[in-house]
């Protein structure tokens, strides 16, 4: 940092001046520079890292960096409206967010302050953006599992509450509608979910916020929005903002669904304004703190225990690859710190498997031990017998004659990944998710064309739901397959399979 020398003797003059003035009020500062969003401020010796600074106009800053001689801070909203030589207030509280249930149905920037046109949010609570992750002592193992409604993920890669798992692929591969069909899943689940918006388009804010609507999913989320227009600084603090907002309702025992879109774009807003804070760049150019910028962020998703209220926050991180490379920087970082990840493929995408994951690539390390054992049960097989059908796919390319096991894997696999194909905006109900799973592992499907799939699993629901009602309701409510349930379920496919056949 180079003050030019006049500059200097300008500040010790004024220094002087106001000696006894500045000897009572070490809470006040002078802007030396200001540009990208950073202001340099000398004095404020008592300043904390954190700490919230309030501008002239009403813009307000936080500390970054505290040198020998001078103050980095980052300008949270409109930096035109600050000059040099402005002076600048400490305020003694480290960064917060207003958060409470206010927040609901609304959408707010990093600040929480509301950008939807609804008028003022009235929250009587804040809190700060960056604390402390709960110990080990406070937490206790996943042991409920969050459904999303798609079958692959709740088959394969389950996620419970408490878990952070990564979803990540290359771009316009789904990942965004994992979340938000996630986020429409919780409708009746009564966990509360935060949609963070960190570096996209408006436009695809909007219309997120209008399928939420229309699906009914709006009423029980926030969305935090720092656009890709806005300052690095604020998308910088925009996760760390949703994830206070989580933790209000965390202290109430309540379960909590983040999505965070995605930090990749996080990691180079953080790039942006630590180089221009004169942080050294290191691989890549981002600074040495990045590994811990979002470890300390996923950290914060935990599951309490019974003692403390026993509520959880459930994180889904989105990371953007490039050309399908997990091995870069901040994937392998974000890999590393989360329980597993979806990993969706756009080969896969443009195929019509969709959702696209990669079920060879994709897992999660926690979420088995809170899946429900009728779930466990349909889908303990899934994933070796795709392997399988992946295995032998190549052969039948050939089209050369086939012997019978080998033509009975691709027929199986042919299937079940047929099952899994499942639209946006339809997440599927448990008992749904089960009995489709049901029918692919018992090899039901694996002699009718794969068009005919949808047909028949629709038509055999119905047949069921007709004959069986009870069934269905005890498999939801119960949420295991006993031997009775698995006959009744048995002879109403075969039931229904004779009809098909015979029409
Ligand atoms: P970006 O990298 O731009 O953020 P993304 O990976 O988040 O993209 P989405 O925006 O979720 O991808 O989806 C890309 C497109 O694919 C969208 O037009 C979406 O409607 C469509 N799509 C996503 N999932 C499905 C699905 N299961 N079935 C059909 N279409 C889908
Ligand atoms: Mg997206």
């Amino acid at each position: 940092m180079d003050i030019k020398a006049n500059e200097i003797s300008a500040l010790i003059k004024e220094e002087i001046k106001n000696y006894e003035h500045k000897t009572e009020n070490a809470d006040v500062g002078t802007v030396i520079t200001v540009g990208d969003g950073i202001a340099l401020i000398y004095g404020l010796e008592k300043a904390m890292l954190g700490e919230l600074l309030v501008f002239p106009n009403d813009v307000y800053g936080m500390v970054m960096n505290l040198e020998p001689d001078h103050v980095g801070a980052v300008i949270l909203g409109d930096g035109d409206k600050i000059k040099e030589g402005d002076m600048v207030k400490k305020t003694n509280r480290v960064m917060e967010v207003p958060v409470g249930d206010k927040l609901l149905g609304r959408v707010v920037n990093p600040l929480c302050q509301p950008i939807d046109g609804l008028g003022p949010i009235e929250t009587k609570k804040t809190r700060p953006i960056e604390v402390i992750a709960p110990g080990v002592i406070k937490r206790k193992s996943v042991d409920t599992p969050l459904m999303t409604g798609i079958k692959a993920i709740d088959a394969i890669t389950p996620i419970g509450r408490g878990q952070r798992e990564l979803i990540i692929g290359d771009r316009q591969t789904g990942k965004t509608a994992i979340a938000i069909d996630t986020i429409i899943n919780q409708r009746d689940s009564g966990v509360l979910c935060i949609y963070v918006a960190i570096g996209q388009k408006n436009s695809t804010v909007a219309q997120i916020v209008d399928r939420l609507r229309v699906h009914h999913a709006l009423d029980y989320t926030v969305i935090v929005s720092a656009n890709a227009s806005e300052s690095a600084p604020m998308q910088y603090i925009a996760p760390y903002a949703g994830c206070a907002i989580a933790e209000e309702w965390l202290s109430q025992g309540k379960d909590v669904l983040i999505v965070y879109d995605d930090l990749s774009k996080h990691a180079v807003a953080y790039r942006a304004l630590s180089l221009l804070l004169k942080r050294s760049p290191g691989r890549e150019a981002y600074p040495g703190d990045i590994f811990y910028l979002h470890s300390r962020l996923l950290e914060r998703a935990c599951k309490l225990n019974d003692e403390n209220g026993g509520g959880s926050i459930t994180a889904l991180p989105i990371v953007e690859t490039q050309a399908g490379d997990i091995s870069a920087y901040i994937p392998t970082n974000v890999i590393s710190i989360t329980d597993g990840q979806i990993f969706l493929m756009t080969d896969l995408f443009n195929a019509g498997q969709r959702p696209a994951i990669d079920v060879g690539l994709s897992v999660s390390r926690v979420g088995g031990a809170a899946q429900y054992s009728a779930m466990k049960s349909v889908s303990s097989s899934l994933k070796i017998d795709l392997a399988n059908y992946e295995e032998m796919k190549s052969f039948s390319q050939f089209g050369s004659d086939l012997d019978a096991s080998t033509l009975k894997i691709i027929n199986h696999g042919e299937a079940l990944q047929e099952i899994l194909k499942q639209d946006q905006y339809k997440p599927c109900s448990f008992e749904r998710e089960v009995f489709e799973l049901f029918i692919g592992k018992n090899g039901y499907l694996d002699s009718y064309p794969k068009e005919k799939v949808k047909e028949i699993i629709d038509g055999a629901y119905e047949y069921l739901s007709v004959n069986h009602r009870e069934t269905i309701e005890s498999l939801a409510t119960n949420k295991k397959l006993t031997p009775e349930i698995e006959s009744v379920l048995r002879s109403d496919i075969e039931g229904y399979l004779e009809i098909y056949n015979n029409r």
